[in-house]
């Protein structure tokens, strides 16, 4: 057993503080507002190696692991979580899918330019009626020779009009089931790929969410991810290890607003004390920044796994359905300790609360990684 972070961890992590708090602070209650990609902020995260951190340098990446991901997560999106999905969905859906299941020519002409940052990627498997039970996909894709033939429509899309690269699930053999499915790559471009209107969210604000239509869509045949009918597997597993980064940016979003909490509690008055003073908001202090250290070894514990080559299902179903829980009842402390200032977007935690709820629905809702938590302690 070892706590201790590396220099290398330890320089990650300050250089992404850093990063968050020069480049994104400035402008995030603005781009909340208005629900302004942050498009500059994330051209930077590229060039700094962030878009892509556990991509092999031979694709572009920086080459690092997941610990070090999951620190950086943490750092962006204890500032800006429209920042830190736009991150998430492009690092540990679509390039870390595409390293590991796609073949040479894939990677040559897909993941290089998504892991340096210059183009951004989106993961595509929700559907209007085919949201947690992801088995029902709607989206055909007909085998025509030496092209597929794409159809239908995909709902809630992360970098929707933002993305140039899509990694769209689709029905490829309906008698099959889920034995049927199949993963592609489709670019912007396509004849017949229309990008639908963006939605108006409560939370994560400025991260573009949007509907996808497919219709007659020509897809190569070298545009399907691995064997055919591997595209459910594909999916299951890229989401397992998406997980790990929406539970890092649960993380962030919480000790972020502990640190906001902390700080005023230490400056604002009531009764001729600081607040901090009075046991009932020491009492909230300890409280969150226990649930904070204990949500983090379970984020470090699933990336330390898939770092390991432990099979890490579980562990990361276990850290995002608790950080996520973590983040929601944390930011409303945050706002309470905040009093009537916590109300106002000013003091940053309002946002934050409202940005905490996503992590318990997107990449699988709580009630799913409880389902992957209970199948296997049952299955034993
Ligand atoms: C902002 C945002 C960004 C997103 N980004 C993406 C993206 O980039 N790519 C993508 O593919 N999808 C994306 N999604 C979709 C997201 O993953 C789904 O919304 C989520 O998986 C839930 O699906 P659903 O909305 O259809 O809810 P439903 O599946 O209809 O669930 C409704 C409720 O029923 C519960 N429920 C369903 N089945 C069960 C069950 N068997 N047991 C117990 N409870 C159950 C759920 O937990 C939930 O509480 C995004 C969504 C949002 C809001």
């Amino acid at each position: 057993m070892n706590f201790e972070l590396t220099e290398e961890h330890k320089m990650i992590r300050d250089a992404a503080r850093d990063f968050a708090q020069t480049e994104l602070l400035p402008g995030v209650i603005e781009r909340d507002e208005n629900q302004t990609f942050p498009t500059e902020q994330i051209k930077k995260l590229g060039e700094l190696g962030f878009m892509g951190m556990m991509v092999s340098p031979k694709y572009g990446g920086a080459g690092m692991d997941t610990i070090s991901y999951i620190l950086a997560m943490e750092e962006i999106s204890k500032v800006d979580a429209s920042c830190s999905v736009v991150m998430s969905v492009n690092n540990s859906l679509v390039c870390w899918g595409l390293e590991t299941f796609g073949n040479e020519e894939q990677k040559e002409k897909y993941l290089k330019p998504l892991a340096s940052g210059e183009m951004i990627g989106a993961f595509c498997l929700s559907e209007p009626e085919a949201g947690s039970d992801a088995t029902s996909q709607q989206t055909t894709a007909i085998d025509k020779g030496d092209h597929y033939l794409l159809n239908g429509t995909k709902n809630w899309i992360t970098n929707g009009s933002s993305a140039s690269v899509y990694l769209v699930i689709a029905q490829t053999d309906l008698e099959k089931g889920h034995k049927g499915i199949n993963a592609f790559i489709i670019e912007k471009d396509m004849h017949g790929f229309v990008v639908g209107a963006k939605e108006n969210k409560l939370g994560i604000r400025g991260s573009d969410t949007h509907s996808l239509m497919f219709t007659d869509v020509k897809v190569p045949k070298e545009n399907r991810i691995g064997e055919d009918g591997f595209g459910f597997k594909f999916a299951m597993k890229t989401l397992s290890g998406g997980r790990i980064g929406i539970a890092a940016q649960a993380l962030g979003i919480a000790s972020g607003a502990y640190e906001l909490a902390l700080k005023y509690s230490k400056e604002r008055k009531a009764f001729g004390t600081e607040i901090c003073n009075h046991q009932a908001i020491a009492f909230k202090l300890a409280d969150m920044i226990t649930e904070i250290t204990a949500a983090r070894h379970l984020v470090m514990k699933c990336a330390w796994d898939k770092d390991q080559g432990n099979n890490y299902d579980v562990s990361s179903a276990m850290a995002k359905l608790y950080a996520s829980k973590v983040a929601m009842e944390q930011t409303v402390e945050a706002v309470q300790i905040h009093g009537g200032n916590g109300f106002v977007k000013e003091y940053h935690v309002e946002r934050l609360m409202r940005d905490a709820k996503i992590t318990q629905i997107y990449e699988g809702t709580s009630e799913i990684q409880k389902i992957v938590i209970s199948r296997s302690v049952i299955k034993g």
